[in-house]
């Protein structure tokens, strides 16, 4: 099997005056894991139908492996979609359910079977075949889906939030069970979710979306630390955000004064103009208590997180969330503490809307 690179053009998608789509351009490399986040309703299960043939987009183009799909149906395209619920047959046994697509393509039945005890074997279910699905655990059912859905050798499988149904145990497990088995086939995994923790875990690249648009495109550690916007910012992983007008500007640096006082940090893109409103954007692992620093704040709440104490710490309308070692003394509600953090972790992007209003 081999992956092939997925293309959007300029695509828009309007479902009569509601626009579900708007100027999304996408490039998907062979052989990638690319994930496609973002809230409920951001307009993910559209672009997978677009790339899968079930909707055709309004304005744009969709483009797999430099053809245009144009007018192409779901199975004159080479891909192949799993969805939530699964979908398996459940009076046909898992050998049956993964051989299903071959017997429509002429494909005897030895070898059909063949086949698929070779697939069940790349997605760890060796002898599992004879049973029923029902007879399976939710994760072993997963995988009979995935191994389904790669017997027809699609070049790209594109996965609808597949780990939603599972508990939480199961899910991280599944995590690094689909991440090798897509580096094992080497097909392009374009994969849908709201879950940021999954797509951090699995992708090459994110795009993550918001109200039918791409905000950024990244790889996991890019969008973590040079998210582009306030939503990306917000989205992905925790953030503190404290609102306030630029006082000065220079070329990736500026002085922001906010309600816990003026804050200097670096800007991403552009220096913003004195007079305007800005995010000053803070990740609760890159604040630490100090004696004396400048956040300075009463402990509204702790709790503890394993290996680290989540501190709430409250200045007049202001809350900051603070991820302490647990170790040492760890101050309790009600204690006056002072928060440090370096200029280089306070991010400073213009004010737009964020994922947690
Ligand atoms: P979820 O995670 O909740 O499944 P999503 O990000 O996959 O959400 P979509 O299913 O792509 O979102 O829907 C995007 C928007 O388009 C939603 O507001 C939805 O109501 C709307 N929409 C989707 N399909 C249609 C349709 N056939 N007709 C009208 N509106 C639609």
């Amino acid at each position: 099997m081999r992956g092939t690179d997925v293309r959007l053009d300029h695509v828009d998608v309007t479902f009569g005056d509601f626009q579900a789509i708007s100027d999304v351009s996408l490039e998907v490399e062979p052989g990638e894991f690319f994930s496609i986040l973002g809230p409920s309703g951001c307009g993910k299960t559209t672009l997978l139908r677009l790339i899968s043939g079930f909707q055709e987009p309004t304005r744009g183009r969709v483009l797999i492996g430099g053809a245009d799909m144009a007018g192409r149906g779901p199975n004159r395209r080479p891909t192949a979609l799993i969805f939530q619920n699964l979908a398996l047959f459940p009076l046909m046994s898992v050998r049956e359910n993964v051989a299903f697509g071959l017997e429509a393509r002429g494909i005897p039945k030895r070898e059909r079977l063949a086949r698929a005890d070779a697939l069940l074997a790349l997605v760890a279910l060796e002898g599992q075949g004879a049973k029923k699905p029902g007879e399976l655990s939710g994760g072993q059912r997963q995988r009979v889906a995935i191994a389904r859905a790669l017997a027809v050798e699609p070049a790209v499988l594109l996965l609808d939030e597949p780990l939603s149904a599972l508990d939480l145990k199961l899910r991280q497990h599944m995590r690094a069970e689909l991440k090798a088995i897509q580096r094992k086939t080497g097909v392009t995994f374009i994969y849908i979710t709201h879950d940021q923790g999954e797509a951090l875990t699995m992708s090459d690249r994110i795009a993550v979306m918001n109200r039918g648009r791409v905000e950024q495109v990244g790889r996991p550690e890019e969008l973590y630390a040079e998210p582009a916007t306030p939503f990306v910012a917000t989205f992905v992983g925790e953030q503190n955000v404290l609102i306030g007008t630029v006082a000065a500007s220079a070329p990736g640096e500026a002085a922001v004064d906010t309600p816990l006082g003026r804050l200097v940090g670096r800007t991403a893109n552009g220096a913003p103009a004195v007079g305007s409103r800005a995010f000053v954007m803070i990740r609760p692992e890159r604040l630490r208590l100090s004696d004396g620093a400048a956040l300075a704040g009463v402990v509204s709440r702790r709790d503890l997180e394993g290996p680290f104490f989540v501190l709430h710490v409250e200045s007049g309308d202001t809350r900051l969330v603070a991820h302490v070692p647990n170790s040492g003394a760890i101050p309790e509600p009600g204690a006056r503490v002072a928060l440090a953090v370096d200029p280089a972790d306070m991010l400073i992007l213009p004010e737009g809307e964020t994922a947690r209003a």
